[in-house]
């Protein structure tokens, strides 16, 4: 079993899709292990997101993240990872496979509505950075 690190984006939680979301990470067959809803500070953006501290976008992607709160969830499942991937679609919505979360409910490439781990390693630190010292509470038997 593995675990990976979901976002529903300010955008997603402005316009009322927790609950859609949530439905197409469950009916995927991904479990909600752990969940809990923040607004993150510029400097928790900022950190969360250092990796992309050089793109020119930066900027932008940590202001985006602090305009509301976000639910941040650990999701588990055999390969959740590629799988949680696989149903967020492509970076930009517009390219997003149809049926993908991204391709029903994002906006734009800045406002994509959700975030996934995109390896071991840095899902490892993404469930970290959000529930360390945190019991993930419901994970499969
Ligand atoms: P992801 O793993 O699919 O989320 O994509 P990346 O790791 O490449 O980028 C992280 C986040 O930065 C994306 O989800 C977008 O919200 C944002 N981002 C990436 N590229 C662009 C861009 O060209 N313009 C803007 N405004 N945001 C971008």
């Amino acid at each position: 079993m593995e675990l990976t690190l979901s976002i529903i984006k300010p955008d997603g939680v402005r316009r009322n899709l927790v609950g859609k979301i949530f439905s197409q990470i469950e009916e995927s067959g991904l479990r909600i292990a752990a969940t809990r809803m923040i607004h993150l500070s510029r400097r928790e953006a900022e950190q969360f997101y250092a990796v992309h501290k050089e793109r020119p976008f930066y900027g932008e992607l940590v202001e985006s993240m602090t305009t509301g709160p976000v639910v941040v969830s650990v999701l588990e499942g055999a390969n959740a990872i590629a799988r949680y991937r696989d149903l967020m679609g492509a970076t930009d919505p517009k390219k997003a496979a149809a049926g993908t979360i991204r391709a029903t409910h994002a906006v734009s490439i800045g406002e994509n509505t959700v975030h996934g781990s995109d390896a071991v390693d840095t899902a490892k630190h993404e469930v970290g950075f959000f529930f360390a010292g945190t019991e993930i509470v419901n994970r499969a038997k």
